[in-house]
């Protein structure tokens, strides 16, 4: 299927490896050109140089913590006019509620929710000036789900999705999309960090502690970087216009609801 968005430029944050590496996979496979933003460089740089070399688009690369006012103001410098917003960041880390502090709360509100709703306020008002936008947030299936030990990640993400909920109403009239991307597990290196944490606590090794996640997963495997890639390129294409403010959840089908 055509797109319909070849030509049409990409920020895709926390995007070096795992599920935004393979949005901005997805989006370079149709022809968007891409800003992608990752920490650490090297990994950032050797995803942008394959990127390039596969696909016949123009990729730059801007190494920052995209989490802190400083390290946004650079990813936004180097972005410039995008048709296409992908947020995504680092997930809190698991623990116990009795265990966080204020400022554990701050940190992951700043990652995973403050950060996204400052990227789409930079970015939806030259959007929607153009009359045309996509933005796809990669949040969680913890919204609709939620995961005990992932309180800071499902009080984080809950504010963001209430926020887009509105937002999108908003912004729809001019062209300007916003959907959330709520994964469920997918074999990245977070799921790597997860099922370690899972192993240690339940003294098994991570492959026994990942075999057994799997196994409560309809589908019976963990997704893929590629197929949830593929998702949100088709959200960000011109097919997908009609799609507001909605939550949609890849899971293999783990979330036992009928709607
Ligand atoms: P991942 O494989 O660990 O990749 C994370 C990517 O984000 C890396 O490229 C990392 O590079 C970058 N990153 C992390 N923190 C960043 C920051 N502050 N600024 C800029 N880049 C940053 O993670 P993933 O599995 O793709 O997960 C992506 C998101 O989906 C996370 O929020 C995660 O909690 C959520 N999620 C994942 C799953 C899953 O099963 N994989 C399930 C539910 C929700 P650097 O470290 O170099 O910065």
């Amino acid at each position: 299927m055509d797109l319909g968005i070849k030509g049409r430029r990409a920020l895709v944050t926390a995007s070096s490896k795992g599920l935004g590496r393979g949005c901005a996979q997805a989006l370079a496979a149709a022809g968007v050109n891409l800003v992608l933003n990752a920490r650490g460089a090297e990994a950032l740089e050797a995803t942008a140089a394959e990127l390039r070399s596969t696909y016949d688009v123009q990729v730059a690369a801007v190494a920052a913590d995209i989490t802190t006012p400083e390290g946004r103001d650079l990813v936004l410098i180097e972005a410039g006019q995008v048709d296409i917003l992908v947020t995504n960041a680092g997930g809190p880390p698991p623990g116990m509620w009795t265990d966080w502090s204020r400022e554990d709360f701050i940190r992951a509100l700043d990652a995973n929710m403050l950060t996204p709703i400052a990227l789409m306020q930079a970015l939806m008002p030259g959007m929607m000036a153009r009359g045309w936008g996509r933005v796809v947030n990669i949040t969680s299936q913890s919204v609709k789900s939620p995961i005990a030990q992932l309180g800071l990640s499902n009080a984080a993400r809950a504010g963001l999705t209430g926020f887009v909920a509105g937002t999108a109403r908003q912004v729809a009239g001019k062209g300007v999309t916003i959907n959330n991307l709520l994964p469920g597990i997918h074999a990245t290196d977070r799921a790597i960090s997860l099922d370690t944490g899972v192993a240690k606590a339940q003294g098994i090794n991570r492959e026994v502690a990942a075999e057994r996640r799997a196994a409560t997963i309809p589908a019976g495997r963990y997704g893929t970087a590629a197929e949830f890639g593929a998702m949100c390129a088709f959200l960000c294409s011109t097919h997908a216009g009609f799609i507001v403010g909605q939550n949609i959840l890849l899971d293999g089908g783990a979330m036992n609801a009928t709607l």
